[in-house]
């Protein structure tokens, strides 16, 4: 089932997200399903659990959007162990969608988590897929890419938004 994305403005969206507990609910395993199908129908490359209002130490990742089945990453409890070099590039996020920014990011992010199996797993990631690891596990400590951007620009583009919201085109 697709869920809906919740965008910018959502408390949820800054809050520090709960570790996973119980890897065997059948709830975790409904979220994961859906989660993959809510961020292939947006086409996005990661979706965080906190996005579609779940307040779980929980994210899902596809470099490939779907044509890929070895790509699918789920991270459960994801924590970063190691991050090496810097790269620059363009992000944007589903949750603040039509906003795209230059962000600074670590090359290489290597992380420990769960899978979706409840088993340990240790990750390295390198440009898209550590800018991906980094954008992802800061929703799940209630940070958003524009908090890496200069006050100038987040108020500019915080400015945007609560336009749109006053004007309904925002929700
Ligand atoms: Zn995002």
């Amino acid at each position: 089932m697709v869920r809906k994305i919740l965008k910018y403005g959502e408390p949820v969206l800054e809050q520090v997200a709960d570790p996973v507990k119980d890897f065997n609910s059948p709830d975790l395993k409904q979220l994961i399903e859906d989660m993959f199908e809510t961020m292939y129908a947006a086409k996005g490359v990661g979706l965080a659990a906190p996005q579609v209002g779940i307040r779980q130490r929980l994210t899902v990742i596809d470099l490939s959007l779907g044509e890929d089945e070895a790509k699918k990453l789920v991270l459960i409890n994801p924590e970063i162990t190691a991050r090496e070099g810097k790269q620059v590039g363009e992000e944007g996020c589903l949750s603040i969608p039509g906003f795209r920014e230059p962000v600074s990011r670590s090359n290489k992010v290597t992380l420990k988590a769960y899978n979706e199996k409840g088993e340990a797993v240790e990750l390295t990631g390198e440009e898209l897929l550590a800018r991906a690891f980094e954008h992802e596990i800061d929703h799940l400590n209630g940070k958003l890419f524009i908090n890496h951007l200069s006050t100038l620009k987040r108020d500019i583009i915080r400015r945007k938004i609560k336009k749109m919201q006053k004007a309904g085109e925002w929700d």
